[in-house]
């Protein structure tokens, strides 16, 4: 079999607002084979960067396009492929946008695997511990404890155990950043995981501050409260509260996240499985994860390419670990794939069928599909 095209297809909703939404565009990544056997993947950072980065022209010998390194290519040799796709963007990448377009393909041989074998990837990658995946809703704060306390009431009467609140104005005043953990945390009662997300850097002192405060509302874990590159002041806020500290979503490769467990001593790290570097990157940094005794908790904010992705990875890890779900509603978040991935009294059910075990819906594809740019 015989890789023959790799397509980049740019898809968007009509009107982009600049808020922490990764689902309002992606790039679906198709491999086509010569044996007529597909397989689909995607990422979701910046659309022209990744088209640009799978089909530039080569610039060098290692300088070249993805596309051109993998056409005429035998798709199942996932590992080789990865390496090659490394090696030769080495100079233009390593981390990363070269990353996220390097995921977006992975996913795909793996889909393609898959179909190739008739089994999904959660038997590719060692089995499945469970047929379904708890789900923790993911949901950007709202201004008021009002706002906030109605929004968990909503999320808890839908089945979810757990919820993620994040981004907005979080971080930037402690005292009402208290009232609206406090009114969820009073809306949920005990037993009911409620997480935080800061999503961009805060000052090392603010953010013991911050984590001191959720201390008294047990807050399942604080996330991306820094800079990404302030290993050192990650180090100094996990050891000053008895919040875990998460990150890592924009972190990519093994290399990556042996620095950020090394030096930055955080209790969970959560790589994006279409921008780490794909199931075959993820797999190697879950293993180093296991060695340091952290945590992964993958993170999720995109279309049901990637929610199948990571939940067949989930099926196969041993201990438990929550699946971050996007409560957002728009066609490329919920309409891109026939059936989507649903949430179901706070679980997720993995996928049966070969491959991720989802399929595309060409016409709402072509709908969303950007051709002018
Ligand atoms: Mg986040």
């Amino acid at each position: 079999m015989k890789i023959t095209d790799v397509e980049a297809i740019w898809v968007s909703l009509s009107e982009m607002k600049l808020i922490a939404d990764s689902t309002q565009q992606a790039v679906i990544v198709r491999i086509k084979t010569d044996e007529g056997i597909e397989g689909i993947g995607e990422t979701h950072t910046a659309p022209y960067v990744i088209k640009a980065i799978i089909e530039t022209d080569s610039s060098g010998i290692v300088a070249q396009g993805i596309r051109s390194l993998l056409i005429g290519e035998n798709p199942l040799d996932i590992e080789r492929l990865w390496h090659k796709m490394y090696y030769y963007t080495s100079r233009f990448g390593r981390r990363g946008a070269v990353l996220n377009a390097i995921s977006a393909v992975d996913i795909a041989l793996w889909d393609l695997l898959g179909k190739y074998t008739g089994l999904p990837v959660s038997t590719l990658l060692g089995g499945r511990f469970r047929e379904e995946v708890s789900a923790y809703a993911s949901v950007l704060m709202p201004d008021t404890p009002e706002e906030a306390r109605d929004l968990a009431l909503e999320i808890k009467a839908q089945g979810f155990q757990a919820a993620k609140f994040g981004w907005e104005t979080l971080g930037s005043d402690l005292v009402a950043d208290r009232k609206r953990v406090e009114a969820i945390r009073k809306a949920v009662g005990s037993g009911f995981a409620v997480m935080i997300d800061i999503g961009y850097g805060l000052e090392v002192r603010h953010a013991i501050r911050l984590a001191r405060i959720l201390e008294e509302y047990d807050i399942a874990f604080l996330e991306e409260p820094l800079s990404p590159d302030n290993l050192a002041g990650f180090a100094c806020l996990s050891a000053a509260t008895t919040v875990p500290i998460a990150t890592g979503e924009k972190e990519t490769t093994r290399f990556g996240f042996l620095e950020l467990m090394e030096r930055g001593k955080v209790s969970i790290i959560q790589p994006d499985i279409a921008r780490a570097g794909g199931l075959t990157e993820v797999k190697k940094i879950a293993l180093l994860a296991d060695l340091k005794g952290v945590e992964l908790i993958p993170h999720c904010w995109s279309n049901d390419i990637l929610v199948a992705a990571t939940v067949h990875f989930i099926a196969a890890r041993p201990a438990h670990c929550y699946l971050e779900y996007c409560l957002l509603d728009n066609p490329i978040r919920r309409e891109l794939i026939k059936e989507p991935l649903s949430a179901v009294n706070g679980k997720v059910s993995v996928p049966k069928r070969p491959g991720l075990g989802i399929e595309l819906n060409e016409e709402v594809l072509a709908k969303l599909t950007i051709t002018q740019f």
